[in-house]
């Protein structure tokens, strides 16, 4: 069989690029992004990025630098980065006959079979100007015989500016060199919790992880990380939308704009939490086998005024159904519940992730999955997938629980009134 070759492209600093493509006059301006809530900086353009402006950093931690540098602040607004990203992925397929799309932002695809491409580094500056062109997002692409390898590739395309954001690793001379120079948290599927254990076994750079005993890699951490480091020596172990599983847990929660001692406002934020998490599960046809939900007051209040408490509950038969996840969620919550508090954060976590393959039954098992629940759930992330459009009851219409968003951008592509006017 020949080489494989496959490529991986990912959007730069994809919502602050975003909040640019439709004001131009911020093209050479600082911008951030902020977490729901307006809370943390969670997308930096490179201008924010070159002022040194971190990743996650609370926004009123940088609202000296802000009216220093004049930086622009955004709130987020995923109904824009979600169309965005769809007319990428529809872009994509005019340059491979296979894509799979691995997040938002990021997609890999699969030249093999196109034996008219020869020359991959000409071909990634070919996809990367023409979606700078026609959809305005600068992206990096890179190439290599794994999925490892292009996420490697892919690091370097953004990190060395002499790349021009394009990379081929299809020859191993660069795979190794590359290697040598790249850090283990560069490396796709190497968890925060092996780094630790490998650093003491002297693994320390992408090129020690390749290079080691792939024995001694399986007994201590699994299959998965010996397939990694196969992965680095050019032999492919994840092939498409197969990937190394990196989510254990789907977890939701937001600060609240004010804090309150109001058990339907908490409901109503954790009922959204719920919906939201179950709808992301979904995307990835994965199923719950457990449900936590947790709240808590201001974590600096006193320790007379601090309450914070979680319960979880385990699923007989794992569910992606939003109507079951709901009634767990409020059954919780009420039996930790306490009235008298001022609660700020709320949230809730899914865990015991299944794949959802039709779900494996034993003979006895008088549960069986009800078409209809699934015909509902598409059709509400269907209607849900651009915008709010229905919602369940337990969401609360009054929506006092609402996250600021103070700074937020128009819905320039999905919502007719935003619609960028021309004067
Ligand atoms: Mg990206």
């Amino acid at each position: 069989m020949s080489r494989r070759i496959i490529g991986l492209i990912d959007c730069n600093n994809f919502f602050a690029s975003c909040e640019k493509v439709f004001r131009p006059d911020l093209a050479d301006s600082p911008l951030v992004v902020l977490s729901n809530n307006d809370g943390c900086v969670i997308s930096r353009s490179a201008e924010a990025k070159k002022l040194g402006i971190p990743m996650g950093i609370p926004l009123f931690r940088i609202r000296n630098e802000i009216d220093r540098y004049n930086i622009r602040v955004f709130s987020c607004n995923f109904a824009l980065y979600g169309d965005l990203s769809k007319r990428i992925m529809r872009t994509l397929q005019e340059f491979s006959p296979c894509i799979e799309q691995y997040s938002i932002d990021e997609a890999f695809f699969d030249l093999t079979s196109m034996k008219n491409v020869t020359d991959y580094e000409e071909y990634g500056f070919k996809i990367k100007n023409h979606i700078l062109k026609t959809i305005g997002i600068p992206v990096s692409v890179a190439f290599a015989p794994t999925k490892t390898l292009a996420k490697l590739g892919n690091y370097a395309a953004k990190k060395y500016p002499k790349t021009g954001g394009v990379v081929n690793l299809s020859d191993p001379a660069r795979q190794n060199r590359l290697l040598k120079i790249s850090p283990l948290e560069d490396v796709w599927g190497v968890g925060r919790q092996y780094r630790e254990k490998l650093d003491r076994l002297n693994i320390k750079t992408a090129a020690d992880l390749a290079d080691y005993d792939p024995q001694i890699l399986r007994r201590r951490f699994g299959v998965n990380l010996e397939r990694t480091a196969s992965e680095l020596n050019g032999e492919l172990c994840f092939d498409m939308n197969e990937n190394p599983p990196l989510r254990k847990q789907i977890m939701h929660s937001s600060t609240l704009g004010q804090p309150t001692s109001s058990f339907n406002s908490i409901k109503e934020s954790v009922c959204n939490h719920t919906v939201a998490a179950a709808e992301s599960m979904r995307r990835e046809g994965q199923l719950a086998g457990m449900i936590a939900v947790f709240f808590r007051t201001n974590s600096f209040a006193d320790s007379r005024d601090y309450y914070g408490a979680s319960l979880a509950q385990k699923f007989i038969y794992p569910t992606d159904d939003t109507r079951i996840l709901l009634r767990s969620a409020v059954n919780l919550l009420k039996q930790i519940w306490r009235d008298h508090y001022y609660y700020s954060k709320a949230g809730v976590i899914l865990s015991d992730l299944n794949e959802n393959n039709g779900i494996q039954l034993d003979l006895f098992n008088r549960h069986e999955e009800d078409p209809r629940a699934k015909n509902l759930m598409n059709l509400m992330d269907r209607l849900n997938s651009r915008e709010q459009q229905i919602f369940f009851l337990g969401q609360g219409i009054s929506r006092g629980w609402k996250a600021n968003k103070d700074y937020k951008s128009p819905s320039y592509t999905t919502r007719w009134s935003d619609i960028l006017k021309v004067k």
